[in-house]
């Protein structure tokens, strides 16, 4: 770290995750005195991949892809052949059996029980029949007319109730509508004409991109790219507020490892939690009541036997589980665990101040046993090696039906000060993938080098192209060839 005590630089960046990295990464080399201030001791932010005793685990297994020709290209550039090619395999466990995921609903109708699956069926049809013209802008009222309300009932609603922890009618369909694959009503007709069976139903591209040792390494490898380039990185320094000067941040204070220290800048890249980055502009205080972040902690289980699971990841339907997904880290790559042996990822989902929050590691184990047995996953306590938890209290921002306008106007609110931009996950308050906050820091970077900053609404729209890809298989086809 290159830090003096106060010191003055061309654009501050807060946040060492993909979309400040982003930033950086475009800054560097431009001559620019460039400093990230990241408050942990490790960069990546959600993407980091933890490393104990040979077993590695992402904050919830990651993969990735986008559609974004240019960004792809500078990605396997700087990873060569340390970027490998996974496939996606993931199920949910519903009722003590499996479906596959994304839902199909042959698979549906041949593992329900007959007069479930009737009622799925029949309220599936008429859901898809009886298309209601005006968009639906509750993800209940979304779903169920995707779905019908037997499967919405049954899976969808619980499931998405247990993850962002308030009643889906509350939430907003924004976006469900970019992130949740849906069964294809051409697909099922073809299905329910028997002439038909025999043709293929359209397939949901499998293959994704994923770094060899987790994909933390993608964005340690952009930290050191960026580091070359001449921008500091100030690690377990925290950015706590500003000092304005009129329409302009004038310096970032900062608590530092020995102490407040304040850095004095040009511009301020923020990809900090768009309500705490409110809460340090004195009219910004009370819309950061607004935004509200869903914790989700991630217990990892080190384990001294082979293969768990047959896919990548199960979704775990029922609410009466407290967990969300299990996945198995060594699906996306052999080397997320030491030779002939395995590990298995718990997602917890919770509120803070629970019972999931307050529990120690050896307490939220001791909860989460139960669990995994009742699940029927197969691994005894004899078989975990060790198990540790890992935090993070802003994994999904919650998108309540009326954040979209107040986000606009907090947004605009960030705006006023002229060379202040916030974007990213938390600092655009998007649910939205790495792709895309990679691509938001390098278009706000282009925007400092060209003088011209993007507003910060421009900035955080940019959307992850999953429907594209996993649709399309960009990726799959590009790099297989
Ligand atoms: C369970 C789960 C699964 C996911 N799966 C995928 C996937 O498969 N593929 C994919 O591409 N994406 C996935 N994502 C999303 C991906 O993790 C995020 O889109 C991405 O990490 C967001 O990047 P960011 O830089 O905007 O935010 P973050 O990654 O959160 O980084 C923000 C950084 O800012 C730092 N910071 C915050 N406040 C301050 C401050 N005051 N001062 C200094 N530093 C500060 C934080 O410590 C953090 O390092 C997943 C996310 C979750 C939760």
């Amino acid at each position: 770290m290159n830090q003096a005590r106060d010191c003055r630089a061309d654009v501050v960046i807060l946040g060492a995750g993909p979309a400040g990295l982003g930033a950086a990464w475009a800054l560097a080399g431009s001559g620019a005195r460039v400093v990230v201030l990241e408050r942990e001791p490790e960069v990546g932010g959600l993407c980091r991949t933890h490393a104990r005793e040979g077993y590695r685990f992402d904050m919830g297994g990651h993969r990735f892809i986008t559609a974004d020709r240019p960004l792809l290209d500078r990605v396997t550039r700087l990873m060569g052949d340390e970027l490998l090619l996974a496939e996606r395999k993931s199920e949910v466990a519903l009722l003590g059996r499996r479906f596959r995921y994304p839902l199909e609903l042959r698979d549906l109708l041949a593992n329900l029980p007959p007069r479930v699956a009737a009622r799925a069926l029949a309220s599936y049809v008429k859901a898809r029949w009886r298309r209601d013209p005006s968009p639906p802008d509750t993800f209940e009222a979304w779903a169920t007319a995707r779905f019908g309300r037997a499967l919405y009932e049954l899976f969808l609603g619980p499931y998405t109730e247990k993850v962002w922890g308030v009643p889906p009618a509350e939430l907003s369909a924004e976006w469900a509508t970019q992130r949740i694959s849906l069964l294809d009503l051409k697909d099922v007709i073809r299905w329910l004409l028997p002439r038909q069976r025999a043709r293929p139903p359209r397939t949901y591209a499998k293959t994704f991109l994923y770094p060899r040792l987790g994909m933390g390494q993608l964005f340690t490898r952009i930290a050191e790219e960026v580091a070359e380039g001449g921008v500091e990185l100030w690690r377990g320094c925290a950015a706590l507020g500003f000092e304005r000067s009129g329409a302009r941040v004038r310096a970032v204070r900062v608590a530092g490892p020995s102490g407040p220290l304040r850095v004095e800048a040009e511009h301020v890249l923020s990809t900090a939690p768009l309500s705490h980055l409110l809460g340090w502009l004195p009219e910004g205080a009370e819309l950061a009541a607004g935004f509200r972040f869903r914790p989700v902690r991630f217990l990892n289980l080190a384990l001294s036997r082979g293969q768990v699971l047959p896919v990548t990841w199960r979704y775990v339907g029922e609410r009466r589980f407290r967990a969300g997904r299990l996945q198995e880290p060594n699906k996306r790559s052999p080397f997320m665990a030491p030779p002939g042996v395995s590990s298995l990822m718990v997602e917890v989902p919770h509120a803070p101040g629970d019972a999931i929050d307050l529990a120690d590691d050896a307490g939220l184990l001791e909860r989460l046993w139960d669990e995994l047995e009742a699940l029927d996953v197969g691994v005894t306590r004899s078989e975990v090696r060790f198990a540790f938890s890992v935090r993070a209290p802003e994994a999904y921002p919650v998108h309540l039906r009326h954040t979209a306008a107040r986000r606009e106007a907090a947004l605009a609110l960030v705006d006023r000060c002229e060379n202040l931009r916030s974007f990213g996950r938390q600092g655009g308050f998007r649910f939205v993938f790495s792709d895309a906050c990679l691509r938001m820091g390098l278009d706000a970077a282009a925007g400092v080098l060209g003088g011209a900053l993007p507003s910060s609404l421009e900035l955080a729209s940019v959307q992850s192209a999953r429907r594209l890809l996993e649709v399309e298989s960009v990726v799959g086809s590009e790099v297989a060839r």
